[in-house]
């Protein structure tokens, strides 16, 4: 596919979250966890905010939980063009949880009724595409 993790890293990345982007990228949702205290930390931080430890573990999460809250775009803003003959779409943030509540984005597909906060939702793990800016995504549905 010509895809490679370190030719599409984010512009003035931190790298706490390499490991998130190098899960997808196999198909998985993984989270940090604290090896010293347990605590999954995300947003990714170098240094765990309970305990002090540098030290996490990339761990496996069910990609599936609530509607924490969702937006609708309906224009296609310049930094999102690749989207633009999909306007308007709906990106949800979800909270996982497998992950004590821990909260990542992604864009709803599939038939929106039912949409609200609260709302069960699974991911599906996509590929880099260039719609994804070739970032692997989570695209999520609502679970009926
Ligand atoms: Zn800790």
């Amino acid at each position: 596919m010509g895809y490679s993790f370190e030719q599409h890293k984010i512009i003035g990345a931190i790298e706490a979250d390499d490991g998130f982007w190098r899960a997808l990228e196999d198909g998985r949702l993984q989270l940090p966890r604290c090896t010293g205290c347990n605590h999954w930390t995300w947003p990714a931080h170098h240094r765990c905010g309970h305990c002090g430890s540098w030290d996490f573990a990339w761990t496996d999460v069910e990609p599936q939980g609530t509607v924490f809250t969702h937006t609708r775009t309906r224009y296609a803003f310049d930094r999102v063009l690749e989207r633009k003959d999909e306007v308007p779409y709906v990106t949800l943030v979800v909270e996982l949880p497998g992950a004590d509540g821990a909260r990542v984005m992604g864009v709803l597909t599939g038939d929106e009724s039912g949409l609200a906060i609260g709302a069960q939702v699974r991911g599906h793990i996509r590929p880099p595409s260039a719609k994804t800016k070739h970032y692997p995504a989570i695209e999520w549905e609502l679970v009926r």
